[in-house]
């Protein structure tokens, strides 16, 4: 079983598999993916690597694989991606995070090979909102994609990034889509990278206001599986769906750290936050995934006890679609 020197054990992998981004979100891409800068010039994880990376962290005991970006949904392979994840003894569970551009089109096809929880990037209800956020006029057919994901019966959560000044007035909506839609909708606190301290200061919103609020209004807490992400989920007797908080800047969030990362160029991340990546592609492409689970392993040692965001410290982070959020 993969530990750390903190006792933290890791059910959880979240493999980005490119660092391409179509959507240009204010708060990660203003300027939309620069090809010229990015380390993504080197070809990114084949199938064959993904295989050898998924067997190698379930022999640890790794029992969840989540495929993000950039945006998963832009390699043309996504579907042979999942199976060859879904195909790995141990592993229980296969998820997607998107920002749901191909998400009405393509849900069929990766429902069917196995995927079985989607997280879909919704930061705004109001379709001028959402395009003045994301770049990009597709409120509307993102959420046909989640209907049709509720329909084929895949676990959907909305992930939502609270921006003070672009979609906290919209607060009061999402709240009455969660009252008839089994969605759960997921607030992100912004985290600062290296690339928005400005915005970062304009927009942030403390999780823990919005969590008051929740538990004077009735939400109740819920227990919280062991490959479970990293929100705190309530429930409310009046809703269908659920809400979650995502609060990095929470003086627990570490402590129930159960997740490692790997970029899209095979280098393990320890943290979402850590200095560097450890290069891994090498032992990656051998093929050999004992091998590649000893590194691991011997890696994990040196996971650090937290992040320092609090102190504003983003290490080598500039933006999430370097490693998936
Ligand atoms: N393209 C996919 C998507 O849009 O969901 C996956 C990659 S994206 C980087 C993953 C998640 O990170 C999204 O939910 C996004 O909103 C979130 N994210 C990106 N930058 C963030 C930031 N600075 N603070 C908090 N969440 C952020």
């Amino acid at each position: 079983m993969l530990k750390d020197n903190y006792g933290r054990r890791f059910y959880y992998l979240r493999l980005s598999v490119t660092d391409i981004c179509n959507f240009r979100c204010n708060y990660c891409l203003p300027d939309g993916y620069q090809c010229g800068e990015s380390i993504a010039r080197e070809k990114p994880l084949s199938v064959a690597e993904v295989n050898t990376v998924v067997r190698a962290f379930a022999s640890l005991g790794t029992e969840k694989v989540r495929f993000t970006g950039g945006e998963p949904s832009l390699r043309k392979d996504l579907v042979q991606l999942i199976e060859t994840a879904v195909n790995v003894d141990g592993i229980r569970r296969v998820a997607i995070t998107t920002n749901g551009y191909r998400l009405a089109s393509q849900i069929d096809a990766w429902q069917r090979a196995g995927l079985d929880q989607l997280n879909v990037s919704v930061d705004s209800l109001d379709p001028q909102r959402f395009r003045a956020i994301t770049g990009h006029d597709k409120l509307a057919n993102v959420l046909r994609g989640i209907d049709r994901a509720l329909e084929l019966g895949v676990s959907t959560k909305v992930n939502s990034v609270l921006l003070r000044e672009h979609n906290l007035a919209g607060f009061e909506q999402f709240l009455d889509w969660v009252k008839v839609t089994p969605v759960s909708l997921r607030f992100i606190e912004l985290m600062r990278t290296g690339d928005n301290r400005d915005f970062f200061a304009s927009n942030h919103v403390a999780g823990r206001d919005i969590e008051k609020w929740l538990l004077h209004t009735g939400w109740e807490l819920l227990p919280r599986g062991r490959d479970a992400g990293p929100a705190k989920e309530y429930t409310h007797p009046d809703y269908i769906g659920r809400i979650g908080l995502i609060m990095p800047y929470s003086w627990d969030f570490c402590a129930g750290c159960n997740r490692l990362r790997m970029s899209a160029q095979g280098a393990l991340h320890l943290c979402l936050f850590a200095e560097a990546g450890i290069d891994l592609r090498s032992a990656i492409a051998s093929g050999d995934h004992r091998d590649l689970a000893a590194l691991i392993r011997s890696a994990v040692c040196g996971k650090s006890a937290g992040h320092q965001l609090d102190r504003g410290f983003t290490g080598a982070t500039r933006n999430l679609a370097m490693l998936g959020g």
